[in-house]
């Protein structure tokens, strides 16, 4: 199953890519937490892309979709993967259709999960992410059992850099002027399916799997 996930910060694709590779057995790819690793090696990328990512902009497509390209050329995406945070713009919608041609997959469905943005402002100011496993808690809506740290594997939870007030306006600004186009894009092709994002993970994800289980 090739599957895309399209949606604001905060929107919970993360979440809900996490579910679903484990639910299907196929590889999870998030671009974010490509350049967060990097970011945390000091690598040539990962120095690159902070300088954006600090800012709340995006990484620009000639580091991207290079990137993704080898990610997706890698045997274990014969069988199906999720993408979680590509594309984010017109133009690597455009690359990712001419990679997948060459590898000749054909993407299922495009989950568009719509959340406003007051939520995201909530979701992402009291975010905190694990720094072994990346599983997500909330300060006050889904508060870890002992604070700061991970539930699932007991990993220091910490705040992204990029979770603070200023930076998440930018971010908002940048999802709808340069990645919601692509509602209309994968709309064009029939692949779009909307998910309501505002309600609880486990209503998310039973959602989505209805989805999956109509186009099998
Ligand atoms: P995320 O973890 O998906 O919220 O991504 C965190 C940040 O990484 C974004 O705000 C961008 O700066 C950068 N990023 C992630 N995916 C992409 C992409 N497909 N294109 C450009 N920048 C990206």
């Amino acid at each position: 199953m090739y599957l895309l996930l399209v949606g604001p910060p905060g929107a919970g694709k993360g979440t809900q890519a996490k579910r679903l590779a484990k639910a299907y057995s196929i590889p999870h790819i998030a671009t974010g937490d490509i350049f967060r690793e990097a970011i945390k090696n000091e690598t040539p990328l990962g120095k690159k892309a902070k300088e954006y990512i600090d800012q709340g902009k995006l990484v620009p497509d000639e580091v991207t979709i290079g990137m993704v390209e080898e990610r997706l050329s890698r045997d274990d995406c014969q069988k199906g993967f999720i993408l979680d945070g590509f594309p984010r713009t017109v133009n690597q919608a455009d690359a990712l259709t001419n990679i997948l041609e060459d590898l000749e997959i054909c993407l299922d469905i495009v989950f568009n999960i719509n959340v406003s943005d007051q939520e995201v402002i909530n979701r992402l100011s009291g975010r905190r992410v694990c720094s072994e496993c990346g599983a997500s808690f909330h300060i006050e809506f889904s508060p870890p059992q002992e604070t700061g740290v991970c539930d699932e594997c007991d990993g220091g939870l910490y705040q992204r850099d990029d979770d603070n007030p200023e930076t998440i306006k930018e971010r908002l600004v940048v999802y709808s002027k340069q990645t919601a186009p692509l509602i209309d894009y994968y709309q064009e092709r029939d692949l779009i399916c909307v998910i309501d994002g505002e309600k609880n993970p486990e209503q998310v994800f039973v959602k989505i799997k209805e989805a999956l289980e109509a186009i099998k």
